[in-house]
């Protein structure tokens, strides 16, 4: 008998998996957990049917999200992350020794433990002594924080379930008062192909620059989230990230396997039908 995972990516797509062995299956108090190991794609694991973190292309996700806002100012110290309970944005995070603290906040302790048992390739630096985990809601957590952190990450599920407040406007201009006057907010910004993500991106992206002076969006091709084509927002109060310093950048000597300073630059020029649902011409 053969198993497969599949994943509803519209009405009519599906996006299958051939799964050697269902790891691991648990309900917690916010969402149902599951993991699984594949051939093709490794370890991976799922909230409430859809993927999270595949041992394969996690890396891609995990550069252009850390990478990106990090080489744009190599002056962040402080840093908090939303969600992010798989620990891969805190391990890229941790190779920066400018960093002096990351503040993660999880909802869910359950993914945090159950990541740390069945994903050490993303969860291995959970234990870096600059990063403090708060299992909180991430909207509650920020309403009291002000002037404080230099870059925010919101590495969060999509808008459905506990994730939904962090696509608000309350949450949005919350993150504007707690950064500093040159901070940075990046968070994943679904993909532009599909409908129903299309239009949360776009309502996202309308809600972001209602607060930021400079809002850009970036893209990457992550084979297992739907339809592969995934943006993230860049939203700033000083720091454009086309005025990239290459050359400090490169000095860190840091190895990475997608990001690199051309991807950088590149990511930044989109289709011309992404730009125009960012415009809000659809
Ligand atoms: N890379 C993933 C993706 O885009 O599919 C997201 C990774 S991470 C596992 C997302 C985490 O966000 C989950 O562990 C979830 O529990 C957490 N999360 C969802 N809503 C949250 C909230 N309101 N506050 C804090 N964390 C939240």
């Amino acid at each position: 008998m053969e198993l497969w995972y599949t994943e509803q990516h519209t009405e009519y797509v599906r996006f299958s998996i051939k799964v050697d062995k269902h790891l691991y299956s648990g309900q917690s108090e916010y969402q149902r957990i599951d993991v699984f190991e594949a051939k093709e794609f490794g370890t991976f694991f799922t909230l409430d049917g859809l993927m999270m973190v595949t041992e394969k292309d996690e890396f891609i996700y995990h550069d252009m999200i850390v990478h990106v806002p990090m080489a744009t100012n190599l002056g962040i110290k402080k840093v908090l992350v939303i969600g992010a309970g798989d620990g891969g944005t805190i391990r890229e995070l941790t190779r920066y020794q400018t960093i002096e603290t990351i503040d993660m906040v999880e909802i869910d302790k359950m993914v945090v433990e159950v990541c740390r048992k069945y994903l050490p390739q993303t969860a291995c630096r959970l234990d870096d002594p600059r990063v403090n985990i708060f299992y909180e809601d991430g909207l509650r957590f920020i309403r009291a924080k002000e002037n404080y952190y230099d870059l925010i990450i919101v590495d969060s599920t999509d808008p459905f379930g506990p994730g939904e407040g962090l696509f608000t406007k309350e949450f949005y201009g919350s993150c504007y008062k707690a950064l500093k006057q040159d901070g940075i907010l990046v968070n994943q910004h679904e993909n532009p192909y599909y409908e129903i993500y299309a239009s949360s991106m776009q309502r996202a992206h309308q809600r972001i620059m209602e607060f930021f002076p400079i809002c850009r969006v970036y893209q990457a091709h992550i084979p297992t989230y739907p339809s592969g084509h995934w943006l993230f927002g860049f939203a700033s109060k000083k720091f454009d990230p086309l005025n990239l310093d290459e050359k400090a950048w490169h000095s860190l000597g840091l190895k990475t396997k997608y990001y690199n300073t051309d991807i950088h630059k590149g990511s930044f020029a989109l289709p011309t039908y992404v730009q125009e649902l960012l415009a809000g011409d659809k």
